[in-house]
């Protein structure tokens, strides 16, 4: 494998806000950018040298897009694998079309870390009300149900808590042919372990933050974790084992769960920089976002030990009330919080428009520098 150097072009399919932050560090290292996605506004569009704006099930145009560029990478895991999987007989495709086929179809993902060994929740596949009664009483409620494909920031997923739940759980998913049922944990903690691989199994792992969620989308993560060590250090053999299994040349991100026993769990994969893993490109010296760049135009991986403690939180569109958008202005006079806006123009409820990071000596300045900033946001 010949290295793709600075000057090559690089697809990127799907035009969100981790399109847009690849491309921004794409770009400063010397590569030119096109992204593919039929949002004619997409963030990653403006700092694109050529927006494709065409559906995602356009195989021809799927197919012109991946003639013009050098290598491919994805954003955005809702594109058809099987025509991404068709792409790669010409182009090289990183991470490939057969790890996003696994991770953007929880039933299969589930499969195949429970097959190969991995710990996960304790679940069920269902495909009716009947089966789902069936995991209740075989597994026990609480239970979570989500839908196999288009799942994201808690959307195709409801809790179960009594029988008389599952036939409206159902329905709320809208019925799908395929679904899964876990346990609903009582968790200790949620973290992720990001890290990144070249084609010759080089790897490198990011700082692990830890994720706090709320309304199951993700509310501010905190680097370091303080979580033990030893679990650390578990988690990160489980997510390199995983990528190499699945053969991963890019990123892959790991959720994780940890229980109240202290037992860990995978959540779910993610083969693309990650929500979690903002804080990389303020606290560390190669972004989550440089990081794929090198992996998958097989350059030396980066160097990623963090600055020190960062405090990262997401900027919904609930905070523009009445279209209003919050104080910045206020928000910037704090010295060491570091604004990113992803200039969407439509914010709405739970929709993610820009993210800080705050900057500090120890926890507790960042999390006091963090309540500052909310107040202002308030
Ligand atoms: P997505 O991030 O794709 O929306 P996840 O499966 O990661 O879907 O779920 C989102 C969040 O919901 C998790 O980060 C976690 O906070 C909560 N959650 C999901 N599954 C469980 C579970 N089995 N037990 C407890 N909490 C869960
Ligand atoms: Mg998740």
């Amino acid at each position: 494998m010949k290295e793709i150097l600075p000057g090559s072009t690089i697809g990127i399919l799907g035009g969100g806000q981790l399109g847009k932050m690849t491309a921004m560090e794409a770009r400063r290292m010397g590569y030119e950018i096109e992204i593919y996605d039929p949002d004619p506004f997409c963030p990653a569009a403006k700092v694109a040298s050529r927006h494709w704006n065409y559906p995602y099930d356009d195989s021809d145009r799927l197919k012109d897009f991946s003639q013009s560029v050098d290598i491919l990478t994805y954003e955005f895991e809702n594109i058809p694998a099987v025509l991404v999987k068709k792409l790669e007989e010409n182009s090289l495709v990183c991470p490939s079309g057969s790890v996003l086929d696994i991770s953007q179809h929880r039933v299969k993902e589930k499969e195949f870390l429970a097959c190969n060994g991995f710990p996960v929740v304790p679940h069920q596949v269902v495909r009716s009300v009947e089966d789902i009664k069936d995991a209740a009483a075989r597994l026990g409620l609480p239970l979570i149900l989500k839908t196999a494909l288009l799942g994201y920031d808690g959307k195709g997923q409801v809790q179960l808590h009594s029988i008389e739940d599952c036939q409206r759980g159902w329905e709320d998913i809208g019925k799908p042919v395929l679904a899964l049922v876990e346990k609903k944990l009582d968790l200790f903690a949620e973290f992720s372990v990001i890290v990144a691989l070249g084609y010759k199994k080089n790897y490198a792992f990011f700082p692990i933050p830890r994720n706090f969620h709320r309304n199951s989308i993700l509310d501010y993560s905190i680097v370091p974790s303080n979580i033990e060590k030893k679990i650390e250090e578990t988690a990160k053999e489980i997510a390199l084992a995983i990528a190499l299994s699945l053969k991963v040349v890019g990123l892959l991100t790991v959720e994780f769960f940890l229980t109240e026993n202290a037992e860990i769990f995978v959540n779910e994969l993610a083969p693309r920089p990650h929500n979690s893993g903002h804080f990389s490109l303020d606290s560390c010296l190669t972004s989550q976002f440089e990081q794929l760049i090198r992996a998958i135009c097989n350059l030396p991986l980066g160097q990623t030990t963090l600055r020190g403690p960062v405090f990262m939180r997401n900027l919904l569109g609930d905070l523009w009330q009445d279209g209003q958008s919050p104080n910045w202005i206020e928000l910037l006079k704090i010295p060491s919080l570091k604004l990113h806006l992803y200039g969407k123009k439509h914010p709405r409820i739970g929709r993610k428009m820009g993210h800080y990071c705050l900057l500090g000596e120890d926890l507790e300045e960042i999390i006091s520098l963090d309540k500052q900033a909310l107040k202002i946001l308030q």
